[in-house]
């Protein structure tokens, strides 16, 4: 009689989790299928560095200085990501044209010439990987429109000095999308093409390549730019996870149409990798926060794609570059077997299922996934209700 109730609880207990899984098999099977890296990785992603305020060189070339004395096992240095805007508007000229007419300022200008020797600089000692942020930090009809009705806007298109992008409303900045008013609108195809073309130029003229990995301003854009980026040689794109593709009437961003997981491609071809932590010392972050962001994504199996801005490095200097330093170090102390990469290493790690960087071992691989449902939405939750949670765990090694 006990055994036959045994039986009766095991089948019922068995059919529930049966149907946990079944409802949640898509994100489930998506996470098993995202590879699982062989170690931790670090990237800090810092972005908006290229045209603009020219006290950038001086910055860059102490980030050179900090990243340069850190290294990994292998030897290899620290690796920041720079996102480059290449082109900030030429004021006056935009002012005698009272705000009709666009004129920018492009980055192989020689008035940057010190901002493009720092880049240099930080390139050849490997510290630095470019990748393209775009042509400028804005869509230039928007802000113009934006400018002819607001004058804070007006105010910073004319300014006489070298804009700093991070002072515009935060819409504007977004480049695929015009925001001149909300909700925002999408852009013509034709006008995204001929866009993501010229920047692509632009870059190749500064950096003597095509850009390979690219990220759009404010994480918003579309399946266009994805395609136009691709025809322009960009094999990588750099995600939060979701494609956000316009602003929303408040100014967010919104109409997000895509979710992805490392390792997923655009249906244009490009490469997606997942940057989803944040760095911002101006903002309160601490170097404990770099490293806790780090193990939990190596938990996972996933490379920890660090976000950061330069305006930590502008306006906070040495504090910033100190927090830096001391979250490599513990990064490193913390995680003995770190590596620090570049997106295009990881993208090549993925692309050619290299061995050497991604596991294949069933242990590992499970302990990985079941340490990414906890991100799951509702299905943490459904587990622990049905005591699912508890054969999750041992898979995962967590008992
Ligand atoms: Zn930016």
């Amino acid at each position: 009689m006990a055994m036959t109730l045994f039986a009766l609880v095991l089948g019922v207990v068995l059919v529930l989790w049966s149907a946990v899984l079944l409802v949640f098999a898509r994100p489930l099977l998506a996470r098993w299928r995202e590879p699982v890296f062989r170690f931790p990785v670090l990237v800090i992603e810092s972005d908006d560095w290229g045209a603009g305020p020219l006290a950038q060189a001086p910055a860059l070339y102490r980030l050179v200085d900090v990243l340069s004395g850190v290294q990994d096992r292998s030897g290899r240095r620290a690796v920041m990501t720079l996102g480059v805007i290449l082109e900030v508007p030429d004021g006056p000229r935009i002012a005698v044209g009272d705000c009709h007419d666009y004129y920018g300022i492009a980055l192989d200008d020689a008035r940057f010439e010190a901002v493009r020797g720092a880049m240099q600089v930080g390139i050849e000692a490997g510290v630095f990987a470019p990748q393209l942020h775009g042509q400028c930090h804005y869509w230039p009809p928007a802000v113009l429109a934006a400018a002819r009705k607001d004058e804070a806007v007006r105010h910073w298109l004319t300014g006489p000095e070298p804009a700093s992008t991070e002072m515009l409303p935060s819409a504007l900045q977004s480049r695929w999308v015009d925001a001149s008013s909300l909700p925002s609108r999408n852009l013509p195809e034709r006008d995204i093409q001929a866009a993501a073309a010229a920047e692509a130029s632009a870059y190749r003229r500064v950096f003597g390549t095509a850009p390979q990995v690219a990220v759009a301003t404010t994480f918003v854009w579309n399946e266009a730019v994805d395609a136009a980026w691709a025809a322009a040689g960009v094999d990588t794109i750099i995600t939060p996870g979701r494609r956000a593709t316009c602003r929303a009437d408040t100014g967010a961003p919104g109409c997000v149409d895509a979710a992805m997981l490392t390792g997923m491609r655009s249906s244009a071809g490009p490469l997606y990798l997942v940057r989803d932590a944040y760095f911002e010392p101006t903002l309160g972050h601490t170097p404990q926060r770099l490293i806790d962001d780090l193990r939990e994504r190596s938990r996972q199996g996933r490379a920890g794609l660090i976000e950061t801005h330069r305006f930590n490095f502008m306006q906070a200097g040495e504090s910033a570059l100190t927090a830096l330093d001391a979250g490599l170090r513990g990064a490193l102390a913390t995680l003995p077997a770190l590596r620090f990469a570049a997106p295009a290493d990881i993208a090549r790690a993925l692309r050619t299922r290299d061995p050497a960087w991604l596991e294949s071992r069933l242990h590992p691989r499970l302990a990985a996934w079941t340490a990414r449902l906890d991100e799951v939405p509702r299905f943490r939750r459904v587990a622990a209700l049905t005591g699912l949670a508890l054969p999750l765990a041992m898979i995962g090694g967590r008992t």
